[in-house]
């Protein structure tokens, strides 16, 4: 498991290749993993603990969470970090 701050590095790592996709690759949601990414980034949620856009049902959940006083989602459980966890561990 990453700490919360190498969990922070690698998703924000994410947002240049949003903003300029190489080969026109649209990168799944960072938070929740699934591809449902608008191709145009700014039709995407800005993370609010993050500097990374997400889908929008991502910011929702994190637009609810906080109005609801609850904890976010930790950087190092977001389903990019998880991906990067198993792949290491293959
Ligand atoms: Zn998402």
């Amino acid at each position: 498991m990453r700490t919360i701050e190498e969990a922070k590095a690698l998703i924000e790592s994410l947002r240049p290749l949003q903003e300029e996709p190489a080969d026109g690759y649209i990168f799944p949601c960072p938070r929740c993993g699934h591809s449902r990414m608008d191709e145009k980034p700014v039709r995407n949620a800005l993370s609010r603990y993050a500097d990374v856009y997400i889908c929008n049902l991502c910011g929702m959940d994190e637009a609810l969470q906080d109005a609801k006083g609850k904890p976010p989602l930790p950087l190092n459980e977001w389903g990019m970090v998880r991906g990067f966890d198993e792949d290491e561990r293959n």
